[in-house]
């Protein structure tokens, strides 16, 4: 059994999400609070700072325990600076970890949710053991990251690896990195709904308007109507795969992966999404990767946070954890 034990932070969502994770995996004194983003940076890391502090008294756990925290990015691990996040307004080039630490007696770190998600994919989920490795995190935007020989991939100033916005496409569609035709703009979740929206005005979208009643036309609804053989669904489905695909194949000629892992939400569609990101693979990559490259689902799922932000201290903090 492994005794050493994290604190792990997950600012992912609506929720603060504070845990203690020991080596081993094992999950402890699970805590969350609402974040309550529009009070502003200042008052979300009170809020972090005071979960830690009550998290790390209730667990008897030592000043030199670390805690790790996945953010949403882009940011700067380097030096624990947030420079925005889309689902935090009023986040500006915030010193996270600077202020996080006046407040906790902890040592603490920083990353980006993707690049948490492939160190916990790594360290305790689908990828256990798996030394090269691309995370791909398919929600309503598109993150992941990349761990090449053990090491995390994420550059000078660790705002790699923005797997989502690879280009797939010169000419493609705008996306909300400001670029056009990334990754994202064709198999995210926002991407899939804005595909199955369009389609919804001509005769051709019955199906996905049935379904939708008078909500939006998710990526759930396109699954749904997909799954029913709706020949629109199944076009937008189908070419979200292939684009996916097609990055994996660039993934492959880049990193020589052993394993490719599909996490988020997205990642729910299954087969009616890998299946044409399956077939296209091949077309994409110099080397026929069938037959070496395991492709797996995240075997995380609502955790993935905590576990990424966990396997984030017990790397960055090694031994002392
Ligand atoms: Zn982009």
């Amino acid at each position: 059994m492994d005794e050493k034990q994290v604190m792990a932070v997950d600012l992912g969502g609506t929720n603060i999400r504070v845990a203690v994770i020991s080596g081993d995996g094992d999950i402890a004194h699970r805590t969350r609070v609402a974040t309550h983003a529009e009070e502003g940076p200042k008052a979300v890391i009170e809020r972090i700072g005071t979960l830690v502090n009550r998290v790390a008294k209730m667990a008897g756990l030592d000043s030199d325990v670390p805690v790790g925290v996945a953010s949403p990015g882009p940011l700067n691990p380097r030096t624990g600076v947030v420079h925005y996040t889309p689902n935090l307004p009023g986040w500006r080039d915030v010193p996270f970890v600077e202020i996080l630490t006046s407040l906790i007696d902890h040592p603490a770190t920083l990353a980006n949710d993707g690049n948490c998600g492939a160190l916990g994919e790594a360290r305790f989920g689908s990828a256990k053991g798996v030394q090269n490795l691309v995370y791909l995190a398919l929600g309503t935007g598109i993150g992941g990251g990349i761990i090449s020989e053990g090491v995390l991939i994420d550059g000078k100033n660790g705002l790699g690896a923005e797997v989502g916005h690879i280009t797939i496409a010169l000419d493609g569609s705008r996306c909300t990195c400001g670029s056009v035709g990334c990754l994202e703009s064709f198999a995210s979740g926002w991407a899939i709904q804005r595909d199955a929206e369009a389609i919804a005005t001509t005769e051709d979208g019955d199906l996905l308007r049935e379904l939708a009643g008078d909500g939006e036309i998710h990526a759930g609804i396109v699954a749904e109507a997909a799954r029913q053989g709706d020949p629109a669904a199944c076009q937008v489905l189908d070419r979200a795969g292939r684009a996916l695909g097609a990055a994996m194949g660039s993934f492959v000629n880049l990193f020589d992966p052993e394993m490719i892992v599909i996490g988020g939400g997205v990642a729910a569609l299954g087969d009616l999404l890998m299946a044409p990101a399956r077939s296209a693979l091949p077309t994409h990559s110099f080397v026929d990767m069938r037959g070496s490259l395991d492709l797996a689902y995240s075997s995380l799922g609502d955790d993935t946070g905590l576990y990424g932000a966990a396997a984030l201290a017990f790397t960055v903090f090694g031994e002392r954890a």
